[in-house]
């Protein structure tokens, strides 16, 4: 435990607290330590208490989402991990402002649930997320996506708490999404709100299908992961290539150290068994990181979000 007198942080604020909390189960990897402080705060006024306090007296805060995209140190994680699943941060508001064609999130809100809503409710806009499993404020800060599109396409405006504890709204033409990056401060999304069209209910769950269908045959989504270790990388000839195809022609597949492993379905998706150390996961990306480079002469750089002692938050 890192932090000197935590209760002064927290202990007049309405949040769940829970020390030296195990966050494996938190993680779609399943492994990995433990933070020395996790929050869940219960209200906006008590995150935003949180966020000054943690600035003032310079404590890291980090801001977990479903553990999709998240590998966390066997040592576990210093400073404040915060956790947006109480009920206020996990609302969905249709037809938001009076206006069908607008749906508002928090930032704890299930993507999932959110696109299996959207079918049933008969709205386009969202369905290029079916089978990626987010948070809203995680799927958000990574701008999460695939084929068919990514969610910054559906965003109309984004509420994000500074550090200072300042709720700030930007609106979509203040707001650029990239390949796997947003134009976002640092922060943490409180909501956000997307743009969704009425449409055919049986065209949304047939679209809805017809991705979810697609992800299912090319990816091992039921595997201990977080989808894709590494990003796409710019060839030295500047055209862009599949991680995951580089991965395959390297002859990386089914590859392991320890209990983790390169999946023999998707290069791109390296996974772990039961037992396995977050150490073998880190050594099996060094591994195809050099071999990669070895043969191709790319640097593969990791979109998973890995968490450590002492890294800047
Ligand atoms: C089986 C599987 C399939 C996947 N397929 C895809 C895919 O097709 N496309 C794709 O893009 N990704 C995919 N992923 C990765 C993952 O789904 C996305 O990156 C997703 O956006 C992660 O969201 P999360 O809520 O789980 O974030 P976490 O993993 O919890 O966190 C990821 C990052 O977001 C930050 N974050 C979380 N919540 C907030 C918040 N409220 N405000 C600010 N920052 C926040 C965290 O601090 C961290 O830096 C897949 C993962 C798995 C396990």
């Amino acid at each position: 435990m890192t932090v000197a007198s935590p209760s002064s942080l927290y202990s007049d604020l309405d949040v769940a607290v829970e020390l030296d909390a195990p966050l494996a189960s938190h993680t779609w990897f399943g492994i990995g330590g433990h933070a020395d402080l996790l929050l869940r705060p219960r209200t906006l006024p008590a995150l935003e208490t949180l966020m000054r306090r943690c600035r003032r007296d310079g404590l890291p805060l980090r801001v977990l989402g479903s553990g999709a995209n998240l590998l966390v140190d066997d040592d576990g994680v210093d400073g404040v991990v915060v956790k947006l699943d109480s009920a206020i941060f996990k609302t969905v508001e249709w037809n938001a402002s009076g206006i069908v064609e607008r749906m508002r999130a928090y930032g704890g809100a299930s993507m999932e649930s959110i696109v299996q809503e959207c079918k049933r409710r008969g709205l386009r806009g969202l369905e290029q997320m079916a089978g990626i499993p987010a948070s809203i404020g995680g799927a958000i800060r990574m701008n999460a996506g695939g084929k068919y599109g990514a969610i910054g396409d559906a965003v109309d405006a984004v509420a994000l708490l500074a550090h200072d504890g300042a709720l700030r709204i930007y609106q979509r033409d203040e707001l650029n999404f990239g390949y796997r990056t947003t134009n976002l401060p640092a922060g943490i999304v409180v909501w956000a709100s997307f743009r969704v069209a009425s449409d055919d209910p049986v065209a949304c769950r047939k679209r809805v299908l017809e991705i979810f269908t697609y992800k299912q045959s090319t990816q091992p989504l039921a595997a201990s992961s977080a989808g894709c270790m590494f990003r796409n990388p710019t060839m030295p000839d500047g055209t862009m290539k599949s991680a995951g195809q580089l991965i395959d022609l390297a002859g990386l597949k089914g590859t392991s150290v320890g209990g983790a492993f390169v999946s023999m379905q998707h290069g791109n998706f390296l996974a772990v068994n039961k037992g396995a150390r977050v150490h073998d996961m880190r050594a099996l990306v060094d591994l195809v990181q050099e071999r990669v480079f070895a043969q191709f002469n790319v640097h593969l750089h990791t979109e998973v979000v890995f968490w450590r002692r002492g890294d800047e938050a």
